[in-house]
């Protein structure tokens, strides 16, 4: 399996550092967040290296997120939680800290510490279509 010896998250997989596990195959994990910015904090991680979503191979990204929806809804089952935001930083400018692609599920309520700053703008006339056309370019 692809792996980095630095990295805290595939010595987690190796076991050579412990966690609490919730989810478990052959491809990914999910376990407990040490730094919980909501209770019931969780990660998604697949178990192969790589460092952002961009580099992961199409059917690993496949293997890892389809316990999207089951770990959402044990969550919520368990927690009794409002709603949930699904989070993934990829790349350092976007705050990722750990350089092994993984998934944050952080349980929302009313009254929580966890908070976006959403900017939402406004495009000028073209602007939208000029960049989805450039992306699509890039497919
Ligand atoms: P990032 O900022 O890279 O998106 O998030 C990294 C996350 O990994 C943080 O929420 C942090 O609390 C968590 N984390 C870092 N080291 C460990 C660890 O050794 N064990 C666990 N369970 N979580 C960790
Ligand atoms: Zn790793």
């Amino acid at each position: 399996m692809k792996r980095d010896s630095d990295c805290i998250f595939c010595k987690i997989v190796a076991g050579e550092i412990p966690c609490t596990k919730v989810l478990e195959d052959d491809v990914a994990l999910g376990f407990m967040d040490i730094g919980p910015v909501a209770e019931a904090h969780v990660l998604l991680i697949p178990k192969p290296h790589y460092e952002t979503v961009d580099e992961l191979p199409s059917d690993l990204a496949a293997g890892t997120l389809k316990h999207l929806p089951e770990l959402v809804r044990a969550i919520s089952a368990a927690t009794g939680c409002e709603g949930l935001n699904v989070l993934q930083n990829n790349g350092a400018i976007a705050g990722q800290l750990v350089p092994h692609v993984h998934f944050h599920l952080i349980p929302r309520d009313i009254g929580g510490k966890f908070q976006f700053n959403w900017p939402a703008g406004k495009y000028p006339e073209g602007k939208m279509e000029q960049l989805a056309e450039k992306i699509r370019q890039n497919l």
